[in-house]
């Protein structure tokens, strides 16, 4: 078999419990060299809806969530090339021949991937490796190569954090967004005044 890498992409705006349990998981069921956290730029299917977090900071959260564990690297990738995020790109730069490359994702952007840019053209170059929480069912993308990693199921999302955080008065952080998100990414967030109301 010949060497993997995966990439696990997002807008981590902010990073939280899911995504580092995600991280974990992927990089110890599969058998990958690097598991690549990969920032997005402008997540162009996102940021038509919503104000997204300037790039740097989102980058600077991640690298605090992951900065803990073996095997994973945060990438700036994206950001350095700037301008809408196409993960095609992102493979591109990162595919070494004679390698084999993931893209680590959970059931719902799974389901999306074959909206995203030239997905055709991506789903010859990249095995997905779908994220499948204990108890939910298994998620086959028609026309990719998948598979499945295991996870217990965290029931976090980013939107989530920010809608508990967009309630909090000056310095109060509520409870629950303290255990959903990282304590090194939670000071970054109220030193910088994140999501703040
Ligand atoms: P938002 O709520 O703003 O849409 P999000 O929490 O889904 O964001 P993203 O940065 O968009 O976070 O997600 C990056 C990747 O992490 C996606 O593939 C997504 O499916 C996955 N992911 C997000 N939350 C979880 C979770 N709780 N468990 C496992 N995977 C997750």
């Amino acid at each position: 078999m010949p060497p993997r890498q995966a990439i696990f992409g997002g807008t981590f705006d902010p990073p939280h419990a899911g995504h580092v349990a995600a991280a974990i998981c992927a990089r110890t069921q599969l058998d990958i060299e690097l598991l690549h956290i990969v920032v997005a730029n402008d997540p162009w299917q996102k940021s038509a809806e919503r104000l997204v977090t300037p790039a740097h900071h989102r980058f600077a959260m991640a690298l605090l969530a992951f900065r803990d564990f073996d095997g994973m690297v945060v990438s700036d990738l994206e950001l350095r090339r700037g301008g809408p995020t196409y993960t095609i790109d992102t493979v591109s730069e990162l595919e070494q021949p004679g390698t084999e490359m993931l893209l680590v994702m959970g059931p719902a952007a799974a389901r999306g991937v074959s909206t995203w840019h030239r997905a055709a053209e991506l789903a010859e170059r990249v095995s997905l490796a779908v994220l499948q929480p204990r108890g939910a069912p298994s998620v086959h993308v028609e026309g990719w190569r998948s598979e499945t990693v295991l996870m217990e199921p965290v029931e976090a999302s980013a939107t989530f954090v920010r809608e508990l955080l967009s309630h909090r008065s000056a310095q109060e952080i509520p409870p629950q967004a303290a255990q959903l998100v990282p304590p090194a990414v939670m000071s970054y967030i109220v030193e910088h005044r994140l999501y703040s109301p």
